[in-house]
């Protein structure tokens, strides 16, 4: 998807020209911008294969930048680089539909590898390009959702979700699960992200395809 390469944001130069010589030097094609606003006009005119997002940003900050990527492009990967470490602005991100948070001071390598990751996803899911159960189809190059035969708009995450669930479809996925698995989390946010979430799709594709499995988690099953 994208093809426009990873668009750094970041409004401090050394830091900006860091990371723009180290992962060209690993072969990224990389394009940057000083703000928030300006690179939401780069990625109104195209997606990018990841976007690396600075938090504390001049003209409109990395958390604005999310709420408004999310509507603009809202299949767009978001990885979020930022000295806040506060599990609060984890959790803000995130729920904002970021993929992935590294925090500053970083180590590059970890970086890169998050990148990659990140990459090899978006690319391991275009290999096939449907996932079809009972009557909900995933576009899985397009990222769309049809359910009976309606087009359905669904957010990054939401597809994440419903993705993790319909390939686990008729097992119990628990909570811990897809927090690590959609969301990244390797700690327990103490959210009810999941749920909501949960709800979200719902709200969407009706009430009888996610089954709810009290105390522990989600069940994708399709009426028979
Ligand atoms: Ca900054």
């Amino acid at each position: 998807m994208g093809g426009g390469g990873i668009l750094v944001v970041e409004d401090e130069p050394r830091i900006a020209s860091f990371l723009s010589r180290a992962l060209s030097a690993c072969g990224f094609n990389v394009v940057r911008a000083s703000n928030g606003r300006s690179a939401l006009t780069m990625l109104e005119r195209e997606p990018y294969d990841l976007v690396l997002l600075d938090l504390l940003l001049p003209e409109l900050d990395g958390f604005e930048f999310l709420e408004r990527s999310a509507q603009l492009r809202p299949t767009q990967e978001v990885l979020v680089l930022s000295a806040l470490s506060d599990v609060e602005s984890k959790v803000k991100c995130f729920e904002l539909g970021a993929a992935d948070y590294v925090t500053k001071p970083f180590v590059l390598a970890e970086l890169v590898a998050r990148i990659r990751t990140r990459l090899r996803q978006s690319r391991a899911v275009s290999t096939t390009r449907f996932l079809d159960i009972g009557d909900v189809r995933l576009d899985l190059q397009r990222r769309t959702v049809n359910h009976a035969g309606q087009r359905i708009s669904l957010s990054a995450r939401e597809f994440h979700l419903l993705e993790h669930l319909m390939r686990r479809a008729g097992e119990v996925c628990r909570r811990e699960e897809l927090l690590a698995s959609v969301w990244g989390y390797t700690f327990d946010p103490g959210t009810n992200v999941v749920d909501v979430y949960v709800r979200r799709l719902r709200g969407k594709l009706g009430d009888d395809l996610i089954e709810t499995i009290r105390n522990v988690g989600y069940c994708f099953t399709p009426p028979a």
